[in-house]
């Protein structure tokens, strides 16, 4: 695959000041695509300077200027769904049909979004005898992890860019191609030089360097809860700002008088999009015990229609798939009943895991408490409300959810009383400008929306 050999800094492609390599593999075939350079501190630093010399200016311009380059980057993205969807293909291994409707897709819904938002959002408002600016908080340092390789970017930059803010970009090593079409569109925007630069490299090279130094102002960070909470405490040593986006564990609650059939098939359908690798998925599935048994049946007869390498893909790399399946093994261990699928390979080559559903899953195990990041989804039985209330509460995360009840008003009086930041009600629908983020260990902050925008901006306070 087309690849450059440099880093987007300052308005151009240049050099890697280190001659280190990352190889990017296509997880379908276990091939070798394509390499790109492992960033070092001092490309870390090239790419900082580069954005806070961009940034007095862009902070500057007028938000209506800021809009019209948001639209250009939207324009961009759009232009070229095609070679997103086959390069999220190759370095991610989504089938082409996801690629598209969904990794592609997606991103050019949200940079509209900021397009629209930057030119509508109030940087000023009055309260009693003072006027209160947003500024924009200065240069951020993004940090997106592989499982919505372009989705993650956008998230993150579409809004400090409409903030106002200079971006530095570390994308995920398994997908850094997605990384690079992403700065191409951003320079083809004509977004001015400096405004976002990109640098791939290690989490713990690249990553750290950019997370730890004093030239960011915030670090946004979309990734595992370990890497988070070490970036947390980097940020909160040298007082600067953080948003984390981590993991989740989120309860999928079926309550009696639902559309069972719709909540258990709506239910699969979530937790097998994109390989189960989705931080917001549904991957527990909470049941009263009058209808557990039905939904059992529901769902092996569900996860069937999901054939590795047709529908679903592979994981990411050949860690992520040995530990799902470890996993399995796990549940199985502590007592789960095999449902559907197992710890066994799929297919010879790629790194593929059986679609599986654990069932008699109770609070207590590890495949109910830790985020398995796979096609797994576990059914739990419960005895009454307050059970399930305990039981989709009963995590250290609290990301996402889902309620199905006989109708919104009661799934929205259970959804008041989840732990979480946010339910979809009755199947929900994907609404752009809600803001997603978690609870608990879930993370700090928002993304998407208005309230994504107020994350890269700080008040100050004008007294008449
Ligand atoms: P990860 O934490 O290993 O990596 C995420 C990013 O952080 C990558 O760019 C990586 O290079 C970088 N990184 C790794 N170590 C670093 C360090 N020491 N300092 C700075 N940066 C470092 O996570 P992953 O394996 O890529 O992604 C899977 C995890 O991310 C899952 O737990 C999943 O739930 C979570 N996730 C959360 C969300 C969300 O929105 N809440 C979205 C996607 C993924």
């Amino acid at each position: 695959m087309k690849a450059h050999d440099g880093m987007y800094i300052g308005g151009g492609w240049r050099p890697a000041v280190g001659t280190d390599t990352i190889a990017v593999v296509n997880p379908a075939d276990e091939q070798v695509i394509a390499h790109v350079p492992a960033g070092t501190a001092e490309d870390v630093d090239a790419a900082v300077r580069a954005a806070r010399e961009a940034f007095p200016a862009w902070a500057a311009t007028p938000p209506a200027e800021r809009a019209a380059l948001l639209g250009a980057l939207r324009d961009e993205l759009g232009r070229r769904t095609e070679e997103i969807a086959e390069t999220v293909t190759a370095e991610l291994g989504a089938p082409p049909a996801l690629a598209l409707a969904v990794h592609a897709s997606l991103p050019v819904v949200v940079a509209g979004t900021y397009a629209d938002l930057a030119g509508s959002y109030a940087f000023e408002e009055k309260l009693g005898t003072s006027t209160v600016l947003m500024e924009p908080v200065g240069v951020v340092g993004a940090i997106t992890p592989w499982n919505y390789p372009l989705h993650q970017i956008v998230a993150k930059v579409a809004p400090a860019l409409a903030a106002g803010c200079t971006v530095v970009l570390k994308p995920a090593e398994d997908t850094p191609l997605t990384a690079q079409l992403f700065a191409e569109a951003v320079h083809a925007a004509g977004i001015p030089a400096g405004v976002v630069n990109l640098v791939t490299g290690l989490g713990p090279v690249a990553g750290q360097a950019l997370a730890e130094h004093d030239g960011v102002d915030l670090v946004s960070f979309t990734g595992s809860t370990a890497v988070g909470s070490r970036i947390g405490a980097v940020a909160g040593a040298a007082v600067k700002r953080v948003a984390l986006e981590l993991g989740g564990k989120s309860a999928n609650v079926v309550l009696p008088g639902a559309d069972l059939a719709r909540a258990v098939n709506v239910g699969i359908a979530n937790v097998m999009s994109n390989s189960g690798q989705t931080c917001s998925a549904w991957t527990r599935m909470l049941v009263h015990r009058d209808h557990y048994d039905e939904a059992v049946a529901l769902a092996e007869a569900a996860v069937a229609k999901y054939v590795p390498g047709e529908r679903v893909g592979p994981l990411v790399n050949a860690g992520q798939r040995e530990r799902v399946r470890g996993y399995i093994e796990k549940g199985l261990a502590e007592g789960a009943r095999l449902v559907a699928g197992g710890p066994d390979a799929p297919l010879e080559t790629g790194y593929y895991v059986r679609p599986t559903v654990l069932a008699d899953v109770t609070p207590d195990m590890t495949v109910a408490q830790e985020e398995i990041f796979g096609p797994v989804v576990c059914l739990m039985r419960y005895e009454d409300e307050e059970d399930a209330v305990a039981i989709a509460n009963g995590t250290v995360y609290g990301l996402a959810g889902a309620v199905w009840a006989a109708d919104d008003a009661e799934a929205v009086a259970f959804a008041r009383r989840m732990d979480t930041g946010q339910v979809d009600i009755n199947g929900g629908r994907f609404n752009p400008l809600a803001p997603f983020g978690g609870y608990k260990r879930s993370g700090v902050g928002r993304e998407l929306g208005p309230h994504g925008l107020a994350e890269y901006l700080q008040t100050k306070s004008l007294q008449f």
